[in-house]
């Protein structure tokens, strides 16, 4: 194996050599060391928090009339008990009944806040019997918290509020304004981080930057690379569906013709499997490469020094691409009757670079077919993000805080392929990040919305080691501690 790349990559050199050299030398490491810093002190009952957090059944389930109102608020008391100092000295409100928006006034009125975002609601346990611990359970076993939510998101909120509770325990104080807004129906659609957002907007908050889940410290994705790679995602693909629907002359089951519904629609659907979106590498994912290709073998990285002649080969692995998944296909209605019509509907994700509307003409032109209607469902619909920057503060300041929690991994931006709460946020900040400070392999990933979703306990320290650097890294301040004034358990609703 290793001869064909060398022999490929002779030719390549010998007919290219001048410049493919010259984009080698110019392609130096981008992972800047800081110097160790020590985990703090986590208070021991912070483990023991977590599992009683994962115990409160917060679902978000389709039909958002099922919601337990009584889990949601059990959450909210709970986290009251639990933090004490986080609610003397933030500010929280209650937004569309749910949602929870705190604010830490910072010393420091000329900077600009930031926000960090997670959800608490959690997707239904599926399989329930398949678990080793019940999904509610939030049981300890070999090292390992077992529940819903550990990982996707009620970790993340458990470990920002931890180490608020230990900077105000240490009696600190941000420099600039901390809000932590935690939405309560992520799962499905996030109309509460969209109501924490238009408050937002309404009062004329502008962030610095924020940062929501969606990244992570993976390992074993990308074939060459043994390293763990931390992945701060600064763009994150667009979300459309699409109904395709044929409607033709029925008929009796013993006179087949051709163009049948199902048969038409079929025809579709293997043309469109066989034509994928082309992989590419644009402003959202341009980064990625940057920064990983340099920490890859000399061979490796002559391929990607001269990413305008390897494109193709390498980008494809990472799947830098508009999907097109079909999701749902129905048609047919007796045993011995030819269908009339026919649906398929495709879950499609836009890759940056493009938009709904240069995704539907493709479409089109591919299908090439008008008996085949297509009908995007609007109110799902929503384009690619923009793409943060990753020259400025916020920016740098997460990736110093990865490079000193997992100074082992390689640290580089990306472009995610889910969607998150952010996509809500557009307006308060050009500079949202995802990053979950969560270890990740292949065989993880699965747990997300599926079974025996767990965080180990070291991983779990890690995570809280992560907000409590990152408030560090952007400025606490010992000498005056101010507190915004407010009546125990306010409530502000707003819809
Ligand atoms: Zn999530």
């Amino acid at each position: 194996m290793l001869k064909t790349i060398l022999s490929s990559l002779a030719i390549a050199v010998s007919s290219l050599g001048g410049i493919l050299l010259f984009n080698t030398f110019r392609f130096s490491s981008k992972q800047k060391d800081f110097p160790q810093i020590p985990q703090p002190d986590i208070p021991k009952e912070a483990i023991q928090r977590l599992q009683s957090a994962i115990a409160l059944p917060t679902i978000s389930h389709e039909d958002t009339t099922q919601l337990d109102s009584a889990s949601f608020l059990a959450f909210h008391s709970f986290l009251e008990v639990e933090f004490p100092l986080t609610h003397k000295h933030l500010r929280r409100e209650t937004i569309q009944d749910f949602s929870l928006l705190y604010h830490w006034k910072g010393t420091d009125p000329n900077r600009k806040p930031i926000l960090l975002l997670a959800h608490f609601d959690v997707v239904p346990p599926s399989d329930s019997s398949q678990w080793s611990q019940p999904p509610f359970s939030g049981n300890l076993v070999d090292n390992k918290i077992y529940g819903r939510g550990t990982i996707d998101d009620k970790g993340s909120l458990m470990a920002i509020l931890e180490s608020v509770e230990m900077q105000l325990k240490a009696g600190k104080t941000p420099a600039q304004d901390i809000y932590l807004a935690f939405g309560h129906n992520e799962e499905v659609g996030g109309s509460g981080a969209k109501a924490i957002a238009k408050t937002l907007e309404e009062r004329g908050i502008k962030a610095e930057f924020i940062l929501d889940e969606g990244g992570y410290v993976a390992k074993g994705f990308i074939p060459g690379m043994d390293k763990p790679i931390s992945v701060i995602n600064v763009a994150e693909k667009g979300y459309m569906t699409v109904d395709l629907s044929v409607e033709v002359d029925g008929g009796h089951a013993s006179r087949p013709e051709k163009d049948n519904a199902i048969a038409l629609l079929s025809r579709t659907l293997v043309k469109l499997e066989n034509n994928p979106f082309r992989h590419r590498i644009t402003e959202a994912n341009q980064g990625f490469w940057d920064y990983l290709g340099p920490e890859f073998s000399f061979e490796k990285r002559i391929a990607f020094a001269n990413q305008w002649l390897f494109e193709g080969m390498l980008v494809e692995k990472v799947g830098n691409n508009t999907t097109v998944a079909p999701t749902i296909f129905r048609s047919g209605v007796k045993e011995n009757v030819l269908p009339a019509t026919a649906h398929l509907t495709l879950n499609i994700r836009i890759i940056p670079g493009e938009t709904s509307e240069s995704v539907i003409e493709e479409l089109k032109s591919l299908i090439a077919d008008e008996r085949i209607e297509l009908h995007v469902r609007k109110s799902f619909l929503h384009e690619p993000s923009p793409v943060s920057d990753t020259a400025g503060h916020g920016f740098q300041t997460l990736f110093q805080t990865v490079r000193e929690v997992f100074p082992e991994s390689i640290t580089t931006p990306g472009l995610l392929s889910a969607t998150t709460d952010s996509r809500h946020y557009y307006a308060i900040s050009e500079n949202i990040y995802r990053f979950l400070p969560v270890r990740l392999t292949p065989e993880d990933a699965s747990r997300f919305h599926g079974v025996d979703e767990y965080i180990t306990v070291d991983n779990y320290k890690e995570t809280i080691f992560f907000y409590h650097r990152l408030m560090e890294n952007l400025g606490m301040d010992k000498a005056t501690v101010t507190t915004e004034k407010v009546e125990k358990g306010e409530r502000v609703d707003v819809n």
